[in-house]
């Protein structure tokens, strides 16, 4: 039957994957509802992800900048802070990017159904909102709804010092002393930021690298970094208590050798992962699966096991990135118009936006070795690149993989200073097959860092004269 609301497509969730098909959906003649629970349009990214991180992360940035200059001979006075106005800088672009969607969706005439919405059957989704209960009904429907922060059992409840990503975002004060639990992505960014605004900065991490998933070359010059900026990296490390105190959060860690120790905290992050909303929107009502984690199944056109129902983004799977989910946003709003459109990336890039930043796509050294894939490679030390030594920071490399049999670009690792940036050419490299002459003939700009892509390729083919 029809409800309240008809829409031929609905789209349940509006981060980057969800407001990406509504808009796709809406330019190529659909009619569609997008249902969000939140008060503000643009999900986790534009909210309390990429957005304000990156934000955060460009005033660190010059924050840590300005401290080095001394270094080459410029000095400036230790920064004042005004945490409420750096608060308001980042507010105001979350501010800008989310105003700008709500006038998206009016221009193509996306009509925004706010509320948690539920499925109640295979062609029905029931939104409970502020005003209500609303039935909504569709032919096609797209599910993006994203992920949220998991937490630890033993870690106390509503604490205001220990925090999640959402939490640190915030930025309600400066800790003296802060831990960040999870050497990942997330907890590295917001760790840059805290050291920068002059917190002491303690990272624990339980696997035997920080940003597992990078091969462990290519982290170890951030690590070398933070290892100096930080008061302790713990690695193989694990938490296995948390005592909320007056004085701070005392903390026990248990090290890879079965010992323990405590240590006293004024704030905690905990960023130790993300858990899919799957089961959070009764999908088996419309009979749709949703794994135990909380993942929903896709095929390549991201479709789930009903016809008529997609699914696509944090949702979906590994790797929860926004770019990922914005191109099967695409994906899936095309197939629901009629198009013959599949899944078919040759990679998705990862970037830590990190200082140094760290970058890589296709294939790893770390995943070529574990699956027997042979490879040769290209590296070239940013310490011979005139560009990043006239930056003050050679620290860098940049990494490439070839297939042996046809030297075209399998995989790329970059760190250093806009290596997040430089990702992007290796990764057209890859998607157009290109090869180590291809890359190496390139004339790129000098001085510049994209030339490192140049010279590890130079570097692979043995044809390197000049290193500067
Ligand atoms: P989400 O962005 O999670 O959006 C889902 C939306 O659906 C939400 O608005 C939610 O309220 C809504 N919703 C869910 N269930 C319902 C329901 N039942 N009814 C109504 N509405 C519902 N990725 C990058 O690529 N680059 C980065 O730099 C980056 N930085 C990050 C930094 C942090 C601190 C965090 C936490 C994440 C970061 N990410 C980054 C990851 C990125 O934010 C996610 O991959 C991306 O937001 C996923 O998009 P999505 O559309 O799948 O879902």
């Amino acid at each position: 039957g029809k409800g309240d609301l008809h829409a031929e497509v609905v789209v349940l969730g509006s981060g980057p994957g969800g407001y990406t098909a509504a808009f796709r959906a809406a330019d190529l003649g659909k009619k569609v509802i997008l249902i969000e629970k939140d008060p503000v349009l643009g999900g986790v990214c534009l909210n309390v992800g990429c957005i304000p991180s990156k934000a955060l992360l460009h005033v660190a940035k010059v924050i840590t900048e300005a401290e080095e200059m001394g270094a080459h001979g410029v000095s400036f006075a230790k920064p004042k802070i005004n945490l409420d106005e750096v608060r308001a800088f980042k507010d105001k672009v979350v501010g800008q990017l989310t105003g700008g969607l709500t006038g998206l969706s009016k221009a193509r005439k996306v009509e925004v159904v706010r509320g948690m919405g539920k499925f109640t059957g295979p062609n029905m989704i029931e939104v409970a909102g502020e005003d209500g209960t609303k039935t909504v009904s569709f032919d096609q429907c797209i599910i993006a709804a994203g992920s949220e922060p998991v937490s630890l059992p033993f870690i106390p409840k509503d604490d205001p010092r220990i925090v999640d990503s959402t939490g640190a975002l915030e930025l309600r004060e400066i800790p003296k002393r802060m831990l960040v639990l999870g050497g990942g992505i997330i907890g590295l960014e917001m760790a840059c930021v805290y050291d920068a605004l002059g917190a002491k900065i303690t990272v624990v991490e339980f696997m035997d690298q920080i940003i597992p998933g990078a091969d462990k070359d290519i982290v170890k010059p951030l690590a070398t970094r933070i290892g100096g900026r930080y008061e302790n990296v713990f690695l193989k490390t694990k938490v296995t208590n948390v005592e909320a105190q007056k004085k701070g959060l005392k903390v026990t860690f248990e090290g890879a050798d079965g010992k323990t120790f405590e240590d006293t905290f004024d704030m905690m992050l905990v960023a130790v992962g993300r858990r899919p909303n799957g089961k959070l929107i009764d999908a088996e009502k419309a009979g749709v699966l949703v794994d135990e984690r909380g993942f929903i199944p896709v095929d390549k056109q991201q479709r789930t096991g009903v016809a008529h129902i997609f699914a696509i983004g944090d949702v979906v799977g590994q790797p929860m990135l926004a770019h990922k989910a914005v191109h099967e946003g695409k994906v899936a709003a095309e197939v629901c118009a009629g198009e013959n459109r599949w899944f078919d990336a040759r990679l998705i890039p990862s970037v830590a936006y990190t200082d140094p930043e760290v970058a890589w796509c296709g294939l790893t050294e770390t995943e070529a070795k574990a699956k027997g894939i042979a490879y040769e490679k290209g590296v070239f030390p940013w310490a011979a690149s005139g560009k990043a030594l006239s930056n003050g920071r050679s620290e860098g490399m940049t990494k490439l993989l070839f297939n042996p049999e046809d030297q075209r670009v399998i995989g790329a690792c970059i760190v250093g200073t806009n290596a997040g940036d430089l990702i992007a050419e290796a990764a057209l490299a890859i998607e157009m097959g290109a090869d180590a002459v291809d890359l190496g003939h390139t004339i790129h700009a000098h001085p510049t860092l994209s030339e490192t892509l140049n010279f590890a390729a130079e570097m692979f083919e043995g044809t390197i004269t000049d290193l500067m």
